[in-house]
């Protein structure tokens, strides 16, 4: 539609998550009047969270150095263990001041359509961590929808013959939907209300 720099931008854009073409073109133009030194910051962040930002070793939530803020915190209790899909579910719970545990976060769901099963997650992993015996409480926070249901009922069947408290977030979350969506006021009180699975 357009010639060289402006339509590669579109096209690259257009592949991001939730960008249709006509945001995609929006944006273009917009950065092709916006500021040099803005785009200049953006373009350094883009190409900043590539070098920099890589997965924490113990809990795989977003780092920029071996071990993520959360693990390094000695405050937080090791007792009680949050699962989640993605970091962005870290920061939704954290946005509810009511977790002072850890998290352990699997990369995903399990979703036999897409090819997605335990061996893609990092399950293998959380359960070496369970091993270690300083586990009290694992709190299933995977998405309310199949695929997050599904893999909190794997997840279940796997630790409870540890011995370990499995408990799963209370209802009253959007039901198919996606923990970032929910409120802090909603996610805080299901939190809050977790029930033994
Ligand atoms: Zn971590």
């Amino acid at each position: 539609m357009y010639e060289g720099a402006i339509q590669d931008l579109i096209d690259e854009l257009g592949r991001l998550p939730g960008v249709g073409p006509k945001s995609a073109q929006r944006i273009a133009f917009h950065v092709l009047s916006a500021d040099p030194a803005d785009v200049n910051r953006l373009a350094g962040a883009l190409r900043k969270v590539k070098d920099l930002v890589r997965f924490c070793t113990t809990c795989f939530n977003v780092a920029e150095s071996e071990q993520c803020r959360i693990c390094r915190d000695p405050r937080r209790t090791e007792e009680v263990l949050c699962v989640v899909e993605e970091p962005k579910d870290v920061v939704a719970i954290e946005r509810t001041g009511e977790f002072r545990g850890r998290y352990h976060v699997l990369g995903g769901a399990i979703n036999p359509l897409e090819g997605i099963g335990p061996d893609n997650l990092r399950i293998r992993e959380l359960l070496g961590r369970l091993g270690s015996g300083a586990v009290r409480e694992l709190i299933l926070a995977t998405d309310p929808n199949t695929e997050g249901e599904a893999t909190a009922t794997y997840l279940a069947l796997m630790v409870k013959p540890m011995g370990i408290a499995v408990t799963r977030l209370a209802s009253g979350l959007p039901v198919g939907g996606d923990l970032e969506y929910a409120d802090e006021i909603t996610l805080g009180r299901a939190f809050e209300g977790r029930r033994a699975v």
